[in-house]
């Protein structure tokens, strides 16, 4: 790294499809699904450079896809599709993949057809096929989150003979390889669900070693305290964070926020720093991800599209974050005192944060 270099390599957000694309609710209707250009437009000009997306598999999303992918690459910006690996039966808002032919769906804990199995081939072919539909717009990246994780993978005999993480290994390494072949650039990302302790953490390390090399950034869920985070990081040279940017650092406890602006960005500049400090490459914040019924108060509500012109603080937060994770007190005075007069100012108001200027003050 040179000086002005941005720290992390890979600076992203995680989301299920409502800043980057104009959703109107769990629709897959194309017609009620559009690219948001001024969210790619705020990524860019914030310093982000990658942009992950849940939710967004069904074929109804392929147009959309294609023009988000064109439009980000003109700003810089590298997308990739997440998915549940050999999870199956039903919408995608319930962790499973979307259109799998009804004959190939197996048990799992959860319940009668909502698996994949890996060990079956014509499933390993059918997984090879959307492998290469969800490649096709274009895409930078495709993140794995492998069905062990959410509890729906498949019980058979077979799958239940390996142990641990044993099962996720498998099923990562077939995507990754098929991946490979398909795309050769496509970056292989991970999602994992973190092991709350230390000792649990090392462990996950030492059983993921068989994990392809060309898999390099391997984030997770459940970093959300300083000591857990830390421990993540010092675990494996390709854990990195993954961070909860309003339901940890700036909206803690699902609350309007006790703390100031000022110590809750200081936090996130030294989670950031925490990181950088360990010479981690990648970093990615959850950024709206439910498009707003993560928060309380709005779980029974349809998840909406952000929409406006203004560059969001919360997204210029994040970008500066992550390029300049060692900016001292006084540039972050400086830095919000800029925020606040040239942004659209969301760090203060949870409900501004999730809704835009269009929501109150
Ligand atoms: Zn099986």
């Amino acid at each position: 790294m040179t000086p002005g270099d941005p720290c992390f390599e890979f600076r992203g957000t995680l989301e299920c499809g409502w800043n980057i694309f104009n959703r109107k609710g769990y629709s897959t209707n194309p017609g009620d699904i559009s690219v948001n250009h001024a969210y790619l437009d705020h990524l860019a000009e914030a310093g982000l450079n990658w942009s992950i997306v849940f939710w967004t598999n069904s074929r109804n999303f392929q147009d959309a896809w294609c023009q988000a992918v064109e439009y980000a690459h003109s700003n810089g910006i590298k997308l990739a599709r997440a998915i549940y690996g050999f999870s199956g039966g039903g919408s995608e808002y319930t962790m499973a993949e979307p259109g799998v032919p009804g004959h190939l769906l197996r048990p799992s804990a959860r319940g009668e057809r909502t698996a994949l199995c890996p060990h079956d081939e014509e499933t390993r072919e059918w997984m090879a096929l959307t492998l290469s539909e969800r490649l096709a717009p274009g895409v930078d990246g495709i993140d794995i989150e492998p069905a062990r994780e959410i509890g729906r993978n498949c019980i058979c005999e077979q799958c239940q003979a390996l142990e641990g993480f044993e099962w996720d290994v498998l099923v990562i390494n077939l995507m990754a390889d098929r991946i490979r072949m398909l795309s050769p650039e496509c970056e292989v990302i991970l999602h994992l669900k973190m092991a709350p302790d230390r000792s649990g953490k090392q462990s996950m390390s030492d059983s993921l070693q068989g994990l392809r090399d060309h898999i390099r950034h391997i984030f997770a869920w459940g970093a959300d305290d300083e000591s857990s985070l830390t421990d993540w990081l010092n675990a494996d040279p390709r854990f990195e964070p993954f961070t909860k940017l309003a339901r940890v650092l700036l909206f803690p406890g699902g609350n309007s926020p006790k703390q100031s602006v000022e110590e809750r960005v200081a936090r996130t500049f030294n989670w950031c720093k925490l990181a950088a400090n360990r010479g981690k490459s990648g970093h990615v914040f959850d950024y709206r991800i439910f498009g707003g019924t993560e928060w309380a108060g709005l779980e029974d509500g349809p998840p909406v599209s952000r929409t406006g012109n203004r560059l969001p603080a919360s997204i210029a937060l994040m970008g500066t974050a992550m390029t300049n994770p060692y900016l001292d007190t006084q540039g972050q005075k400086s830095l919000l005192s800029e925020l606040r007069s040239k942004c659209d100012w969301d760090l203060e108001n949870p409900e501004r944060f999730y809704k835009g200027e269009t929501a109150g003050t």
